[in-house]
């Protein structure tokens, strides 16, 4: 039987990704007096999030940036003095394109996730029939749909901008976002912001020209609204080193996997470290992928694991290349492009990191990450790392006519990494949450719950910190 080797802990984060690292941090804030460990299984922190450097390149292996409105990120960063480290993206090129028949085509200006705010650069697009043009359109008209049951993002963008408009330009979008099945997204839990707008302007356009009044800035461009995103001048890395320094060294376990869970008859959490050592905590915040935190909790609450297990992930890699200028016979201006699966390649996305930011690489270089996998390419990791580089550069070659092989070629392997919010999430979230409040003394963050994006993982752990010191020790 494991030994306890370490005192009665306050409280024991699980899991030293962004949503662990913040809640720990958050904590140590608030009670600097309690004892305080985070449990990693992985010899690095930072979890999904990762950045390196090699030959002048600065390399973000994951998410290179967060949007600044939800503001946690932002302000987390303040906070934390980095705020004269952030950078936002390049006000030039700030637009992405999409594959069509095999060659890029500008997003049409104004079109945003699933909605136009303008009806001329649909009407105008090259990647369009006019019968998907004339439908997509029609969306003004289109009626509100009674009812409130959940949706899924492929039957609420069909029947709002037509079949053509889905497959052509919201598919990819939101599956570079996602990396999810259209037909199995919920709407709800993704992307209530337009579910919002159709409820109160009955359309997209009228909903998103309002907000474009609101907040002209925010409504520049197409795709995604890069104005809004931000990163830091070393990297989403240098987050997470401000975030470790400012808490005692002592607190962070590396190489340390909880592989058992029990709740003592005292009330004290029991946490078995790698099989071979044990810890109390009064406290424990579980900041681990659902799917993990679902085989701890099963001889705790079966009811609470099971939902926790519901919650599928899907896999994804990135490879990340890095050419010379002078290979370009014209070098791309925009911020990357995304492929619609009706386009058959074996690619999610490109991001074109060294347009998107300053100081990526080096002025003679040229930096992009190739985005593969997700729900829909599930097969992606079985391939070998040449064959993940050889598809992408493949691919980059024939769309953006590169001379050469790039000469540096990085790939990283994200498996089960991205939870899928598929129809029924919020419900099956709110189980989960009347579950955990039962339990007490725990909490449940990270990407699986309310939002996959960093600014949603550091509100959750800072949501989560607070009900942590607010409630009693026993
Ligand atoms: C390729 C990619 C690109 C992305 N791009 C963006 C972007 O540009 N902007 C953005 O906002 N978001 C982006 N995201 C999403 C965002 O990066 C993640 O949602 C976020 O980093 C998740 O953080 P987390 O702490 O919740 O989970 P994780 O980072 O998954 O952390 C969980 C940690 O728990 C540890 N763990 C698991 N089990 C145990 C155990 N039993 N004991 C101890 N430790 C354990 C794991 O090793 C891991 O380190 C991207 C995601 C991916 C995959």
């Amino acid at each position: 039987m494991p030994q306890n080797t370490l005192p009665t802990l306050d409280c024991a984060v699980i899991g030293g990704g962004i949503s662990g690292l913040t809640a720990l941090y958050a904590i140590h804030q608030k009670r600097p007096a309690w004892q305080l460990r985070i449990f990693e299984r992985q010899d690095r922190l930072g979890g999904i999030l990762e950045t390196r450097t090699e030959n002048g390149l600065l390399i973000e292996t994951s998410a290179d940036s967060f949007i600044t409105d939800p503001t946690p990120a932002l302000k987390l960063c303040k906070e934390l003095g980095l705020g004269d480290d952030l950078l936002g993206t390049r006000p030039a090129g700030r637009r992405a394109e999409v594959l069509c028949h095999g060659r890029l085509t500008p997003i049409p200006d104004g079109f945003q996730i699933v909605g136009a705010r303008k009806l001329l650069p649909l009407l105008t697009s090259p990647m369009l029939s006019w019968r998907g043009k004339l439908r997509a359109c029609c969306e003004p008209l289109i009626k509100t749909r009674a009812g409130r049951e959940d949706e899924s993002l492929a039957a609420f963008a069909k029947r709002r901008m037509g079949t053509e408009v889905f497959d052509r330009l919201i598919a990819p979008l939101v599956g570079g976002i996602y990396t999810a099945d259209a037909d199995k997204l919920s709407m709800a839990a993704a992307l209530p912001r337009f579910l919002e707008m159709e409820r109160m302007y009955g359309s997209l356009y009228r909903g998103l020209n309002f907000e474009a009044k609101q907040t002209p800035q925010a409504a520049q461009g197409s795709g995604a609204r890069y104005s809004l995103f931000a990163t830091l001048r070393g990297g989403l890395g240098q987050l997470l080193e401000k975030l470790i320094s400012n808490v005692p060294s002592h607190m962070l376990r590396k190489g340390a996997e909880i592989t058992n869970l029990r709740k003592q008859t005292d009330g004290l959490w029991q946490l078995e470290v790698n099989g071979s050592e044990m810890c109390c905590a009064r406290k424990i915040i579980l900041a681990t992928p659902a799917f993990r935190s679902a085989a701890l909790l099963w001889d705790i609450d079966a009811e609470l694991a099971a939902a926790l297990k519901d919650i599928p992930y899907a896999s994804c890699a990135v490879v990340c290349l890095a050419y010379h200028k002078k290979q370009f016979r014209q070098l791309p201006q925009s911020f990357g492009f995304i492929v619609p699966p009706c386009e058959q390649r074996p690619i999610l996305a490109a991001s074109f990191a060294s347009n998107k930011f300053p100081e990526r690489a080096p002025d003679d270089q040229w930096l992009v990450r190739v985005f593969l996998g997700g729900a829909c390419q599930s097969t992606v990791l079985e391939q070998s790392d040449e064959k993940l580089i050889e598809i992408a550069t493949n691919e980059l070659q024939r769309i953006l006519c590169i001379r050469d092989a790039p000469h540096l070629q990085m790939v990283t392997r994200w498996p089960q990494s991205m939870p899928q919010y598929h129809l029924g999430h919020i419900e099956r979230v709110e189980r989960i949450e009347q579950n955990v409040r039962r339990l007490q003394n725990i909490a449940l963050i990270g990407n699986a719950y309310r939002g996959v994006g960093i600014p949603q993982c550091i509100h959750g752990a800072m949501k989560a910190a607070e009900a942590i010191v607010e409630t009693r020790l026993d």
